[in-house]
């Protein structure tokens, strides 16, 4: 296991659109440990995506399992996710590993149904709500080459982290 490097915008890498994962083996078990981990080595992790990492395949991880009091999945490894149908919108906070000195409000979709392999290339199909589908959508983008900033809802819609992180750190992907 290993703790990868994190593009850190404005990386013009962090732009690329990443290609579909076709080879489910034990390599790509091996890379999504290492992705794993670096996600947890972030502080309040909540998501990665390959891409972050520099290897430009549809995967990510998402577990807001830390969060409590909200419906969700566990860990779940998302590889090659389209999103089938979605419903409502609402504006919340992001953070991203990759942009690290900010915060953003951004309007998400409350409700997702979305299509997904794991990593044994198995097909599945997730029901999720507000804060998971959040993660998800924000994890999603960043195979797409989009980043939370390019989805600000306004101008004011950006935030300069504290220095000195308060007790209650914001979450990133
Ligand atoms: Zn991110």
């Amino acid at each position: 296991m290993a703790i990868l490097d994190i593009l850190v915008y404005p990386d013009s890498r962090l732009k690329q659109v990443s290609r579909p994962v076709e080879r489910f083996d034990e390599a790509l078990r091996a890379f999504i440990q290492d992705l794993e981990e670096t996600m947890r080595a972030g502080p309040g992790g909540v998501g990665i995506a390959a891409p972050q990492v520099g290897r430009f395949e549809r995967m990510v991880i998402v577990d807001v399992s830390s969060k409590l009091k909200i419906k969700h999945h566990n860990r779940l490894i998302l590889i090659n996710p389209v999103i089938t149908s979605q419903e409502g919108t609402a504006v919340g906070r992001e953070g991203c590993l990759s942009v690290p000195d900010y915060t953003g409000n951004v309007a998400r979709a409350k409700f997702i149904t979305l299509q997904a392999q794991d990593e044994f290339g198995r097909e599945r199909v997730y029901q999720m709500e507000r804060y998971e589908a959040r993660a998800v959508q924000h994890e999603m983008d960043h195979l797409d080459g989009l980043l939370f900033l390019d989805r600000l809802v306004g101008r004011r819609d950006l935030f300069r982290r504290q220095i000195v992180e308060s007790s209650k750190p914001q979450d990133t992907g």
